[in-house]
């Protein structure tokens, strides 16, 4: 029972950290029979079970939320009185920390990486200026594919200096909410996960996951092995390795455990897929198309073209190779995004039959 006495520990660990209500939990975990007949049924395909962390709500649902939760309680013990992150400009994470703002009484400014000056105000950007965010679009890096561009932090930097002139007091959250303290929010999912498969007795021998800054996966990566989950981590990096790396997430891992006070547990291994990652951040391949319609027209559930539907992609590809026995159980964490695909959506409409016309009715 030693696995017992130590997520008893992990518990207590858990409570200790400050924390806000933010995210609506537990969400679903849900069989997915008709993605996994049509990837072959039993005698190709293993069992596939959906998290949805899509539906944490947060003005439109997505992993950030869980981690927003440790980092408002941090911004609340800090007495910060105005929070600041960064991202792209349809970024999933920029939005829920408006809403997480606006529900616990913030001011907010996004810094955001925009190849244009003028972005459509559409998907993630509509909702920021809906929540009447302080938006300042900062030029993107040369490179296309790269998330952010490294002039975010001068901006950051101006930003911090003009509140603190007006009396405010700024809490810089960092892109994606990547640090040891958002990640305790998949220490958090990865407690609540383990509870749901010992229900539904499931011992699945992977978690499917999107990397972009780590830190959902590493917080998961700490949770499974604190939890003595023994499924591996398995991430699909969504962008190249300027962000996403195996090392990094490794090592948030860690220091999400050190912050925890617990000993490191020995356990799965962190696996990382970059072969899903195309062109780079924001740039939608022809597998991660295909993967968000097929689990639309099976499950009747929405993926993302930036993050979950190459992480969908990555599963469907696995699956093809006959990487994963069908014997085997895999669960597939729905991190959200789909005011994303809002915003992408004739590149989306252009990845299906017909290049989504709808026919004239009559
Ligand atoms: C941010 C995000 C991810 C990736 O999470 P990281 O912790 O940044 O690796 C995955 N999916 C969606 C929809 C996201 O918004």
């Amino acid at each position: 029972m030693a696995g017992r006495a130590s997520s008893d520990a992990l518990a207590d660990a858990l409570a200790r950290q400050p924390r806000v209500a933010l995210a609506t939990v537990p969400t679903p975990l849900q069989e997915a029979p008709r993605l996994r007949a049509a990837l072959g049924g039993s005698a190709l395909a293993p069992r596939i079970l959906l998290k949805r962390d899509d539906l944490t709500g947060l003005a439109g649902g997505g992993n950030k939320a869980r981690k927003l939760e440790f980092l408002l309680a941090d911004a609340r013990r800090q007495e910060a009185t105005w929070l600041i992150t960064t991202g792209g400009v349809q970024s999933n994470h920029a939005r829920m920390t408006a809403a997480a703002a606006r529900i616990h009484g913030f001011g907010v400014s996004l810094v955001l990486t925009s190849p244009v000056e003028q972005p459509e105000v559409q998907g993630n950007l509509l909702l920021d200026r809906l929540l009447d965010a302080d938006i300042r679009l900062v030029p993107p890096s040369d490179d296309p594919g790269a998330p952010t561009s490294g002039r975010e932090a001068e901006a950051i930097e101006r930003l911090v200096a003009d509140l603190r002139e007006r009396g405010e007091r700024p809490y810089v959250i960092p892109l994606g909410g990547s640090n040891e303290v958002g990640a305790l929010g998949y220490v958090a999912a990865a407690v609540e996960l383990a509870a749901q498969l010992e229900l539904a007795d499931a011992s699945p021998s992977r978690i499917y996951v999107a990397v972009g800054s780590n830190g959902t996966a590493a917080g998961l990566a700490a949770g499974t092995r604190l939890a003595g989950l023994g499924a591996a981590v398995h991430g699909v990096a969504v962008a190249g390795p300027a962000l996403t790396t195996r090392d990094r997430a490794e090592d948030l891992a860690g220091r999400t455990v050190a912050l925890l006070g617990l000993p490191d547990a020995p356990g799965a291994a962190y696996e990382l897929d970059e072969g899903q990652v195309g062109a780079g951040y924001g740039r939608a391949t022809a597998a991660c198309l295909e993967a968000i319609s097929l689990l639309a027209r099976t499950e009747g559930v929405i993926l993302d073209p930036v993050y979950t539907g190459k992480a969908m992609a990555g599963l469907v590809a696995d699956v093809r190779a006959r990487r994963i026995d069908p014997s085997e159980t895999v669960v597939f964490l729905h991190t959200g995004g789909l005011p994303g695909l809002f915003a992408q959506a004739a590149v989306v409409a252009g990845g299906l039959a017909g290049g989504g016309e709808v026919s004239p009715g009559g």
